[in-house]
């Protein structure tokens, strides 16, 4: 067998993981809310600023500027927050076939939020389902 042979598998190995990060700009996609958070998953189209931002705030912390969510007119604390972006995502993805072919590009790039590295941010929510994803197409889906 040929070195060759191996170099598909290597390539796969060698995937980065997604992640996410704060500060410097070293990223690939922005995944904050845009135009004062009326641009989000709910109200964007694929790839245009603020397309995977959350729609709900988290408004029950020490630092934050939001006395409510705007979308639902509710108090959320970080991880409510975080929790509910991750339903919306999943709806989407069943629903939205355009989204869910730009969603799937996001596997092993660098996402940029302002959440620090040891908040839960909705960007785990993203991490999360783009690792489930992966799995299940490793697995080879039953046709
Ligand atoms: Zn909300
Ligand atoms: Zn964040």
């Amino acid at each position: 067998m040929s070195n060759e042979d191996f170099q598909p598998f290597l390539r796969f190995k060698e995937t980065p993981r997604t992640t996410r990060i704060s500060q410097g700009d070293e990223w690939d996609v922005d995944i904050r809310r845009a135009n004062k958070g009326k641009r989000n998953l709910l109200h964007t189209p694929p790839k245009n600023k603020g397309w995977l931002g959350n729609p709900h705030r988290i408004t029950e912390e020490e630092d934050t500027k939001w006395d409510i969510c705007l979308h639902c007119n509710e108090k959320h604390t970080r991880q409510e927050a975080v929790r509910l972006y991750e339903e919306l995502l999943r709806a989407k993805l069943r629903f939205d076939s355009e989204f869910m072919v730009e969603f799937e590009k996001l596997y092993g790039k660098t996402l940029k939020c302002d959440c620090s590295r040891k908040q839960l941010c909705h960007g785990d929510a993203i991490i999360k389902i783009l690792e489930e994803r992966e799995k299940q197409s490793e697995r080879g889906s039953p046709s």
